[in-house]
C-alpha cells in the first residue's frame, strides 16, 4: 500500500456515537463537536496528512438523518473535490448503510474515495472502537496505488476489520464492533497487519468523465413487508398510501409472496396505477429469483420488478433517486433493472 504523506483529507463529520458524549442529567448519549472528537485521538497528527474537517451544526444522532442531509454531504463534496484526494465522513450507525447507498447514486463518475466510518462506543470510552475506525478510514482515504491513483474510488463503509461497499452494507449487529455486512458482494478490503485491498472487486467509474451531483431524492416511496398474517385491509391501506409512488415490496426468501388472489389482485392493481413495486428478499443474504417458484412467478406475472440481490438500503435509497431524477415508470423500471454504481447483481433467469 502506497500511503504518502501530506495526502489533503476532508472529514465531513455529521454526528453518531463516535462523537458523543454522555449528558450527566440524562445519562443519554448526545452528539457533540468535532473538537471534541478530534482532541481524543492525538495519534491522528503522526498519519502526517493534512486534514481539513467541515460539521453539521449541530451533529446529529443518525436516526435523524434524511435526504436533505444527504445533500448536504454530497454538496460539500462536491465543492471541495478538486481540493482534496479523498473525503471522509463520520456517521451514526443506525443509518450509515442508508447515507452510502444514497451517496453512492449522487455521486456519479466518482474517482476518489468517500469512506463513511463511525464507531459503536464514543471515542472518548477507554475500550472505544472508534479510534481505530477514524485512523484506519483515514489512511484508506489517503491510499494509492503503484501510479498514485487513489486506491478507492467510491462511496465505501470502514468499520472493524472490513471495507465494503457501500450499497451493498448492511446494519448487522447493534451490539457487536463487527456491526456491518455485505453479505452479497465480497469485501472491498480486510483490516489486520495491513490493509490488504482486493483490487478486482473496487468500484471504477468510466474513465475521463467528469463528477455529476445528482442531489434530487424524492420520498414518496416505502416499504411494504410481507408477514404470515398480514391481512387484507393491511395490504389495502398500503398500497394506497396517498402519494406513493413506488414500493419496496419485502418478500419471503427468493422473492417469494402468497399466490391467492386477495394478494396478488390488489398488487397488480397498484402496478396498473402506475405504482413501482420492486421485489427485494427479506433475507440479509442471497436474492430474488423469481422463476424458482410458483410464489415468486406471480409476482412478475402482476408486473413487479425484481431487485435481485440488491440490499433493502440500496433498493429505498434508489428509487427516491430514480424518482428525485423526474424519470417516468418505465424507465424507473429500467434503471432498477441495471447497475448504476455496483449496487445489483442483475440475473436474467
Ligand atoms: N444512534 C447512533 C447513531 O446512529 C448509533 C451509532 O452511531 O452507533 O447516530
Amino acid at each position: 500500500m502506497t500511503t504518502q504523506k501530506h495526502h489533503r483529507l476532508l472529514v465531513i463529520y455529521t454526528g453518531g456515537t463516535i462523537g458523543m458524549i454522555e449528558n450527566p442529567a440524562t445519562h443519554a448519549l448526545q452528539p457533540f463537536d468535532f473538537s471534541h472528537l478530534i482532541d481524543n485521538v492525538p495519534k491522528v497528527r503522526k498519519l502526517g496528512y493534512d486534514i481539513d474537517n467541515i460539521q453539521f451544526d449541530p451533529p446529529i444522532d443518525s436516526a435523524n438523518m434524511n435526504p436533505q442531509h444527504w445533500s448536504d454531504i454530497a454538496l460539500a463534496i462536491e465543492r471541495h473535490y478538486a481540493d482534496y484526494d479523498g473525503f471522509v465522513v463520520l456517521h451514526g450507525t443506525d443509518t450509515m448503510a442508508f447515507t452510502a447507498s444514497a451517496l453512492s447514486f449522487m455521486l456519479k463518475n466518482l474517482r476518489k474515495p468517500v469512506i463513511i466510518t463511525g464507531s459503536q462506543l464514543p471515542i472518548g470510552e477507554v475500550r472505544t472502537d472508534g479510534e481505530e475506525n477514524l485512523i484506519t478510514a483515514l489512511q484508506v482515504a489517503a491510499a494509492r496505488n503503484a501510479e498514485g491513483a487513489p486506491r478507492v474510488q467510491e462511496v465505501a463503509i470502514l468499520f472493524n476489520d472490513s471495507l465494503l461497499r457501500g450499497n451493498r452494507s448492511t446494519k448487522m449487529s447493534a451490539n457487536n464492533f463487527d456491526a456491518f455486512k455485505s453479505y452479497n458482494y465480497p469485501e472491498l478490503a480486510r483490516i489486520g497487519l495491513d490493509i490488504s485491498f482486493r483490487e478486482e472487486y473496487l468500484y471504477r467509474a468510466q474513465p475521463g468523465q467528469p463528477l455529476i451531483v445528482r442531489r434530487q431524492m424524492d420520498t414518496s416511496v416505502m416499504y411494504l413487508e410481507l408477514y404470515p398474517g398480514i391481512t387484507c385491509s393491511t395490504l389495502d391501506h398500503q398500497l394506497h398510501t396517498p402519494g406513493i409512488r413506488g414500493i419496496v415490496l419485502k418478500t419471503f426468501g427468493a422473492g417469494n409472496a402468497p399466490t391467492e388472489p386477495w394478494f396478488i389482485n390488489p398488487i397488480r392493481e397498484a402496478v396498473e396505477r402506475g405504482i413501482v413495486v420492486l421485489n427485494v428478499t427479506q433475507c440479509a443474504a442471497g436474492g430474488v429469483n423469481s422463476t424458482l417458484y410458483e410464489t415468486g412467478n406471480a409476482l412478475t406475472a402482476a408486473g413487479v420488478v425484481s431487485g435481485y440481490d440488491i440490499t433493502r438500503e440500496a433498493a429505498i435509497t434508489k428509487l427516491m433517486f430514480l424518482f428525485g431524477q423526474g424519470l417516468d415508470v418505465q424507465a424507473v423500471k429500467e434503471q432498477l433493472q441495471v447497475s448504476l454504481c455496483g449496487e445489483v447483481t442483475v440475473s436474467r433467469r
